[in-house]
């Protein structure tokens, strides 16, 4: 295994710090410094750029992350056990990890990036904990103003969530993850981990995902967008004009201002479709008397 720093290996810093992995914190740590390493030249650049981790925990990734030539970690870790021993490598790195004790689901990153990131975005590199990844992305995807505080970012998810966050349509795992991803970034899966990549190993599959931001996504407001797309997916298998009932409007009159044949189902709109659907709502929705 891969030398990259003189920190002790990761088994004795998870062994001395007794941080057994706890299930609900979704904890399954990556020890093979060869794949951290990977994950984190995947992540970059990784110089002159703020890297904000989530999830940290023993720090394998974190490590990668300086080893590689990160000028700078902010790492956001809820799991206090951890913290001892990423002091450890704050102490190894002086100046260069940051670590904030918290929830990353409450923590407004936006603005961390906006003191610390030098007037830059920031990169985000993370082995999520699977129950709550989709959320966490789905925060970051509908971050306000846009373009975003993050520029890029390389993070770890279960294989059929990887899958459904790079779906395009006629594709069986399209839904509203693939519609709210293809909007708003270029997405692809760079490689997938089997389960022995991981302490303890989880059941499935897990995928390093890339999201690249687009500068200027289709202008539309993003909770009427969620409507649509969730009252359409909500019955994938039935035709539109059937399944956007509820929306307060007649469906008939809004696929034909979408430009939409009412015989159409949810899993054959692309993104720019949607979109004309969503912005068709606001406007007819804005008409009625
Ligand atoms: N980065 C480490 C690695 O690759 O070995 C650990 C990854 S593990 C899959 C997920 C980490 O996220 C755990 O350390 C866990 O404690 C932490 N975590 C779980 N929920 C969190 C939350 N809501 N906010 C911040 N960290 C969280």
């Amino acid at each position: 295994m891969a030398q990259i720093d003189d920190l002790p290996p990761l088994r004795d810093v998870i062994a001395r710090h007794e941080l057994s992995a706890l299930k609900s914190l979704g904890q399954n740590f990556l020890l093979d410094l060869n794949l951290t390493a990977r994950i984190a030249r995947a992540g970059g650049p990784l110089a002159d750029t703020l890297i904000v981790e989530v999830g940290p925990g023993p720090g394998g990734l974190t490590r990668a992350l300086l080893a590689e030539g990160a000028g700078k970690v902010v790492a956001i870790e809820r799991d206090r056990r951890c913290l001892a021993a990423l002091a450890e490598i704050a102490a190894h790195y002086p100046g260069r990890l940051e670590v904030i004790e918290g929830d990353a689901l409450e923590v407004d990153i936006g603005r961390i990036v906006a003191e610390q990131g030098g007037g830059k975005q920031a990169r985000l590199v993370a082995n999520l904990p699977y129950n709550v990844a989709t959320p966490l992305l789905v925060g970051w995807l509908r971050a306000e103003p846009w373009p975003a505080w993050w520029a890029s970012a390389t993070l770890m998810f279960q294989r059929e969530v990887a899958e459904r966050i790079v779906a395009t349509p006629d594709d069986d795992h399209y839904g509203r993850l693939g519609v709210l991803a293809g909007w708003r970034t270029e997405a692809r899966i760079l490689f997938d981990l089997a389960p022995s990549a991981f302490t303890p190993p989880p059941k499935v599959t897990s995928s390093v995902v890339r999201l690249i931001p687009r500068e200027t996504p289709l202008a539309v407001d993003p909770d009427v967008l969620e409507r649509v797309v969730a009252a359409a997916f909500g019955q994938r298998r039935k035709m539109l004009r059937q399944s956007l009932k509820g929306l307060g409007i007649d469906p008939a009159t809004l696929l034909a201002a979408a430009g939409i044949e009412p015989t159409r189902r949810a899993e054959e709109i692309d993104v720019a479709g949607f979109v004309r659907l969503a912005n068709a709502l606001v406007a007819g929705k804005t008409k009625a008397p």
